[in-house]
């Protein structure tokens, strides 16, 4: 459920919104009137000089609700099921991206890795993960009908559907570049390697612009914490992969190669795994409220549209 109780700062951003117009009579009455730029939250109409306390003439919806932030509860229902169909996808993508892992692992450690049927699996694991993943991002990042042009997660957005287009392009390409006769040289000869390299480049831009996309998404349900989450997982995950190169390159220049140096790779490779592991299990948790949140405001949204909750 909203808090039913109304958020000081939010209360403040609807203050600063409306102006008392005062009577002609010079009585004390006032109505307060839309005065700055806002759009109704559910159809992006234009509020300025609209009564706060009054209905939005395009579609209903009481224009109290657009003045407190933009907030996803007041959004178009429509919109939040696109966004919450994507939660649900990318959370998925995830955790087959995870098993994916554990599987790899698992059948190198005994041995069974080049096996056709375990192979096989692997790469259909790793296929449905990149499917989803890209869907899910897809749709989790859908623009909001009523904020067209003024939505401070525009440009978030515009990278991250960017490098889906480009990581979609190189996925197929490394699925099945080899089927494509090539003449040219260089990079471009092997073109399930290149489509790789580009599917690896495009998913590197994706992460960095998702992380900052779901922490723009954050501000709008809004939960403070929820959009700290993003972005401090983004730099451990950074911190984790550049710790463990160093360590790797400290661990080969000073013992080579040998007995010595191998043990010390594989701690260095065990520490990294572990760390990602617990990683991975705190980017789940932070995608699941992500998707519980999404799904509660869209909850909200459904009822105010059948009318069972006025404003508070
Ligand atoms: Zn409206």
């Amino acid at each position: 459920m909203p808090d039913p109780t109304p958020d000081p700062d939010l209360l403040a951003d609807g203050t600063y919104a409306v102006e008392p117009v005062a009577e002609p009579g010079g009585g004390t009455d006032f109505t307060p009137v839309v005065e700055l730029e806002r759009v109704c939250l559910r159809c992006g109409y234009d509020l300025r000089g609209l009564a706060a306390a009054g209905l939005c003439p395009e579609c209903g919806a009481p224009v109290i609700n657009s003045l407190r932030g933009r907030h996803l509860r007041y959004s178009d229902p429509a919109f939040l099921t696109m966004l919450s169909i994507g939660a649900r996808l990318v959370l998925a993508a995830f955790v087959l991206l995870v098993i994916g892992w554990a599987w790899a692992v698992v059948t190198r450690a005994i041995g069974v890795f080049w096996v056709g049927s375990v192979s096989l699996a692997s790469a259909a694991l790793g296929l449905g993960a990149s499917i989803c993943g890209l869907a899910g991002w897809w749709l989790i990042s859908s623009p909001d009908p009523a904020l067209r042009g003024h939505d401070p997660a525009d440009r978030s957005r515009s990278v991250l559907r960017a490098s889906l287009i480009v990581a979609a392009a190189g996925m197929m390409l490394s699925h099945f570049g080899g089927m494509i006769p090539v003449t040219a040289g260089g990079m471009f000869a092997n073109l399930t390697r290149a489509g790789f390299l580009l599917g690896t480049l495009a998913g590197l831009v994706k992460f960095f612009a998702a992380m900052s996309y779901l922490a723009r998404l954050a501000q709008r349900i809004p939960d403070e914490d929820l959009a700290m989450s993003p972005r401090f997982l983004r730099n451990v995950l950074v911190v984790i992969v550049l710790a463990s190169i160093a360590l790797m390159v400290l661990v080969v220049t000073s013992s080579g190669f040998g007995p010595g140096g191998m043990i010390g790779s594989y701690v260095v490779i065990l520490a990294t795994g572990v760390a990602l592991l617990v990683w991975s299990l705190l980017y789940i948790a932070m995608l699941r409220l992500f998707g519980r949140e999404i799904d509660e405001a869209r909850r909200v949204a459904a009822r105010i549209e059948e009318g069972a909750l006025r404003p508070f």
